[in-house]
């Protein structure tokens, strides 16, 4: 293994565990959705809202908390929904109905859009949003990483570096 890739790779994590230091990262709540339509993810409680809809349950049981019927109805209706676990994905993840960010585990290949997308509009600050972000691209950024990843993401985690480092001289 390069040496030198392999020197840039812990630099890079290194930098985003002290990035993450400095402004904790969101803890994101894992994705949902809905067994039948294979669509989008949504936070839990969008997804029963999402299921209640598809079950055409009226307006005042579309409330999760006020949810209550016979136990094969209920089971039949959480039977339809399904996740709660880290799948990995081509791209971050919001809830489809609230916009909330889920938890996600970018592929390499979701990795290089995500890159991309910072090199094309830098960070004008790092917010634990942004700290969550960096911490899922260090998930893939490892000695074996491509080149261009690994220069690309050295750029953008030394941006972030640079803002974290005059907000917390
Ligand atoms: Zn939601």
């Amino acid at each position: 293994m390069n040496v030198r890739q392999k020197l840039i790779a812990e630099r890079i994590r290194d930098r985003i565990w002290r990035i993450c230091e400095i402004v904790p990262p969101i803890k994101p709540e894992p994705q949902f959705w809905l067994e039948s339509d294979c669509g989008p993810s949504y936070c839990h409680s969008c997804a029963i809202k999402a299921r209640a809809d598809e079950f055409g349950l009226g307006v005042p049981l579309r409330d999760s908390n006020r949810w209550h019927c016979e136990t094969d109805l209920e089971e039949a209706f959480y039977d339809g929904i399904d996740g709660g676990r880290d799948l990995e994905s081509d791209s971050t993840a919001a809830c489809y109905s609230c916009g909330e960010t889920l938890s996600y585990i970018l592929t390499d290949y979701g990795v290089t859009e995500e890159l991309g997308y910072y090199l094309e509009s830098p960070l004008a600050s790092v917010r634990a949003e942004d700290s969550y972000a960096l911490d899922r691209l260090c998930l893939n950024i490892y000695e074996g990483s491509s080149r261009k990843i690994l220069l690309e993401a050295a750029v953008v985690v030394n941006q972030a570096w640079q803002l974290v480092g005059q907000v917390h001289p």
